[in-house]
């Protein structure tokens, strides 16, 4: 069955949707790369969860590249570099991170080591990440931009740190705020850097549209703004006011948008400076958006352009708007989430078990059958080319046929059982036919039916939420045998009891499809299976559901001789640490228990050895992972 590797790649779509973060090795493993560097070597999947594992940790566990981080980093900012360069733009650059794409320590951490050569910045939208953004080492020249609902205490300690020489910029989101402003600015005799948060008009298109527009929840709309200004001036705080932000909304899938929503930003901007505001930066917010199926269409799980374009169509939108509005080139600022982060992290787990959806043995003709039976079993004669659909119709009736003879009492349970058998085994012929067909894509539809269950040890909800809540996509790939033809369609359910709790939409070169090509698992060969870019958004909106808890993260360094390095492990959550996360005390519940087996060894039903193998089993339940062992 081995054919060259490129042929399964293709089957995945990897080449469109990896970025050239990822590659096949000749012997079919997943392997890390790192695209600057062609001629590094690969780092290959299994082998990496093989030497974590041999260190204690198990799958399933998020692995964070750090050199993948640091690629989208670069990228951004050298787009815009050379976006400015060619359009002879004269103002700068500055991205913030916006800290609720993913707010772990570790990633922080690493962003403000990488992002120092570009004075990269923070955006806080709440309290704790405003904590946060002050404890890390932000540059002089760096922006920590304050959004969302502020109270008295944000905006108190938000002015404060301009004492530290940061350039903290608090952005006006309502006119209520900007009397909190004012007054804890004259109280602590600390002048503001101020923002003001602009609603435009124009709508984006996408999964987040609702946030944009003038319906959404958040900025001034043109009266509001106006009135802001007059108190702006009256109070003497209209020179304090050098930022317009203005959102563009998540993942925006059409550049086309991004364009109009950039140009009418632009109005507002030279409108504010006309009424003696002297803004300096203007600020888009997120929406840059990462193609996570590699499809390059305007739909939810892509987008039509690349960061080189999108920074490309932001710059010249902004130069023509400024000019004509004989206003210097201000500022750009971004702060670009999910592309930062989105590549830099890769989910991995182990399938436990499969159900699959055929049998290998054809039940042997008997004298008693029930006709429809041996009608059934002659399908298998007819089931190549010309007559496949003929054949997979007539299957379903007989076996429909059979299950209602059985419900009216007129066929038994052994009856039944040979009907059923006899279906999964012209299933599996059904689906080799499939296989080998042509037209495989049109006949694999009407096999959507017969496709096999993969349970895979994780939880959808803890894991990958996106998932589970708005119908996020991400590229999902076994990471083992890919120079073998996978011979199955699945499924893949997670361990939760919940039927929502599965992936069953995929990203494959063709386009989505409602099943993942695998291969048949083989005894005491782990099958381990990746779900790729997601750094962004998941890890804090995951949940406990059933109690499963946060999964191991493993931060890896490659250093390009196929070689890696780990620099920094987060163990996943123990049975004890879940049980006191929904407020009951382990030790307590342990008491109980073992009060619960001395009541049965006094009462005879135990002995002294059963006493201690229970007790022990309880224990090491609660120290261990809440995930299959
Ligand atoms: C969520 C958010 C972002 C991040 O958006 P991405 O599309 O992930 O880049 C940026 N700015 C604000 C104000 C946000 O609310």
């Amino acid at each position: 069955m081995n054919a060259r590797a490129e042929t399964y790649e293709d089957l995945y779509g990897l080449h469109s949707w990896s970025n050239g973060l990822l590659d096949v090795t000749p012997d079919g493993a997943a392997c890390l790369r790192l695209p600057l560097q062609p001629g590094a070597r690969p780092t290959p999947l299994p082998q990496v969860i093989e030497a974590i594992e041999a260190r204690g940790i198990r799958a399933p566990v998020l692995l964070r590249v750090q050199q993948f981080l640091e690629h989208s980093l670069n990228r951004l900012h050298e787009a815009f570099r050379a976006a400015m360069e060619s359009t002879g733009y004269t103002g700068q650059y500055r991205g913030v991170f916006p800290i609720k794409v993913n707010q772990q320590a570790e990633v922080i951490s690493h962003l403000m080591t990488a992002g120092q050569q570009y004075n990269y910045g923070l955006e806080a939208g709440s309290k704790p990440e405003l904590l946060i953004a002050l404890s890390q080492p932000l540059t002089e020249d760096a922006l920590l931009i304050c959004n969302g609902s502020k109270d008295e205490d944000f905006i108190r300690l938000a002015l404060l740190s301009r004492k530290l020489g940061l350039r903290t910029v608090i952005v006006i989101e309502t006119l209520e705020e900007f009397d909190l402003i004012r007054r804890a600015s004259e109280d602590l005799n600390i002048r503001p850097l101020l923002g003001v948060r602009v609603k435009l008009t124009e709508r984006v298109t996408g999964k987040w549209q609702d946030s944009s527009g003038d319906r959404s929840a958040f900025g001034l709309g043109a009266h509001d703004l106006v009135t802001l200004m007059d108190r702006l001036r009256s109070s003497g705080f209209l020179d304090c006011l050098v930022l317009q932000h203005s959102h563009l909304g998540s993942q925006v899938p059409d550049i086309i948008d991004i364009r109009r929503a950039t140009g009418e930003a632009c109005r507002f901007f030279s409108e504010i400076a006309r009424m003696g505001a002297p803004l300096t930066h203007l600020d888009l917010g997120g929406g840059l958006g990462v193609d996570y199926s590699g499809a390059r269409r305007p739909d939810d799980n892509s987008v039509n352009y690349t960061v080189e374009e999108y920074c490309a169509n932001i710059v010249e939108t902004i130069r023509y708007a400024m000019d004509e509005a004989d206003l210097p080139h201000p500022v750009i600022v971004t702060e670009s989430g999910r592309f930062v982060v989105a590549h830099s992290s890769i989910f991995v787990f182990e399938v436990l078990g499969a159900t699959l959806y055929d049998a290998a043995q054809r039940p042997d003709t008997q004298a008693d059958d029930h006709h429809l039976i041996t009608d059934l079993l002659a399908v298998e004669n007819y089931i190549a080319a010309p007559r496949f659909q003929e054949a997979l119709n007539d299957a379903v009736y007989y076996r429909d046929e059979l299950r209602a003879l059985f419900r009216r009492g007129q066929i038994g349970l052994e009856q039944l059982s040979r009907a059923e058998q006899g279906f999964l085994y012209l299933a599996g012929l059904f689906k080799a036919a499939a296989h080998a067909g042509p037209s495989q894509a049109e006949t694999a539809a009407s096999l959507g039916a017969f496709t096999d269950h993969y349970l895979g040890n994780f939880s959808l909800f803890q894991s990958l939420p996106d998932v589970w809540a708005i119908g996020q996509l991400h590229p999902v790939m076994p990471l083992q045998r890919l120079n073998e033809l996978p011979a199955r369609q699945a499924v893949i359910s997670d361990i939760t009891c919940d039927s929502d709790g599965k992936l069953d939409q995929f990203i494959l070169a063709g386009g989505t499809a409602g099943a993942l090509p695998v291969h048949d698992l083989l005894e005491d060969t782990p099958y381990l299976i990746g779900v790729f870019f997601v750094g962004a958004y998941q890890e804090t909106l995951g949940d406990l559901h059933n109690l499963f808890g946060d999964a191991n993260v493993v931060t890896i360094s490659l250093d390009g001789t196929g070689e890696f390095s780990i620099e920094h492990e987060t163990e996943a959550d123990t049975v004890a640490e879940v049980l006191s996360y929904v407020e009951y005390d382990p030790r307590a519940c342990l008491d109980a228990f073992r009060k619960r087996v001395e009541l049965a060894v006094t009462a005879g039903k135990a002995d002294a050895a059963e006493r201690r193998r229970m007790i022990a089993a309880y224990k090491d339940a609660l120290a261990g992972s809440t995930y299959f062992d």
